[in-house]
């Protein structure tokens, strides 16, 4: 058979496979865990709040730095707190979606999470002006369910850098806190903080020390959507 007619051959079979217009989503391809990049560039990200007390302190040193973060705050946390939810979209950072009422997706139907996080956007959108695009499961839990209603909502999930997981939440110590953050960190990391109901003053004091020796490194903290964003061009 010469060229031509395998070329011919070729069309018409590809004329006959049937045309897939959905995809089932790769496992884990949609979910970002950390950025790729020969830049010094770092998201931190705060997860739960707002936090009455302590988020206003997270943002005072955040304006000291310069460091823009990223916000995976709770739909209910931001119906008490208003006030600190659009201090935070006013001074740049970004304000992502954990949720509603924080429920992990291992004890709940897909379903009921992807209600609450639809609440959640228009909590949020309707108090800051802000529609957020990146979300967060709470606990880090996710399935193809969940991962194909994100997709059609257009929402990027965004987990943390395994080793870049504080657990500040679980109150170590800020020494700890500041050790797990300082001794791992590498370029394009997502560092998971908490700005969670309760004491979080461990988390406030570690960052006096983290950002300061960051920024002494030649590090940049942009939000997460910026940092991937600067990424993949
Ligand atoms: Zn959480």
């Amino acid at each position: 058979m010469n060229m031509k007619k395998i070329a011919a051959l070729l069309l018409i079979v590809s004329l006959m496979i049937p045309v897939t217009t959905s995809a089932a989503p790769t496992p884990g391809s949609e979910v970002v865990w950390n950025v790729q990049t020969d830049q010094k560039l770092i998201a931190l990200t705060f997860d739960d709040g707002p936090n009455p007390v302590y988020t206003p302190q997270i943002l005072d040193l955040l304006k000291q730095y310069q460091a823009k973060a990223t916000f995976f705050v709770l739909g209910k946390r931001v119906k008490m707190y208003p006030a600190i939810a659009i201090r935070e979209v006013n001074e740049g950072h970004e304000i992502a979606n954990h949720t509603f009422d924080h429920h992990f997706l291992k004890n709940y139907p897909p379903e009921r999470i992807v209600e609450e996080i639809r609440q959640t956007q228009e909590v949020i959108f309707d108090i800051t002006e802000q529609m957020p695009s990146v979300f967060r499961p709470p606990g880090g839990f996710y399935n193809d369910a969940l991962l194909q209603s994100m997709k059609e909502d257009k929402l990027t999930v965004v987990m943390w850098s395994w080793y870049q997981d504080t657990k500040d939440w679980k109150k170590p110590g800020a020494d700890k806190i500041v050790q797990t953050v300082l001794g791992n960190v590498h370029n394009g990391d997502i560092i998971l903080f908490h700005d969670l109901e309760g004491d979080c003053s461990q988390t406030v004091e570690a960052l006096k020390r983290i950002l300061p020796e960051l920024q002494q490194r030649g590090y940049q903290f942009l939000t997460v959507s910026d940092l991937i964003a600067k990424t993949r061009k």
